[in-house]
């Protein structure tokens, strides 16, 4: 186990690169490469806010980054199809993020 210095981490900054490899992703640039930077990208995520040092809208933010309305968490199937996550996903169901 490693540990990462968290304090330098710009949490906002992460999120937005995380919406640009999703969309990158989504715009159907399949590559397993771009996929596993994500799921680390998740994991760090997930990591600060089980530590407790971290809220949840620090780390996933309050607002979708692209139309401004506010996210909820819902379950959603992992990567195995077996198991259930928490994701954090936009209320607007006319996001283009939810396309
Ligand atoms: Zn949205």
């Amino acid at each position: 186990m490693i540990l990462i210095d968290d304090s330098k981490i710009d949490w906002e900054l992460l999120r937005k690169q995380k919406y640009a490899l999703v969309k990158l992703i989504d715009n159907n640039v399949k590559s397993e490469s771009l996929t596993s930077i994500l799921n680390l990208i998740d994991n760090v995520q997930d990591n600060a806010v089980e530590s407790g040092i971290y809220s949840k809208e620090e780390i996933f933010g309050n607002n979708c980054l692209y139309c401004g309305l506010p996210l909820e968490v819902a379950m959603v199937p992992d990567e195995t199809g077996k198991g259930l996550h928490e994701e954090t996903k936009c209320v607007n169901p006319d996001c283009p993020d939810n396309q």
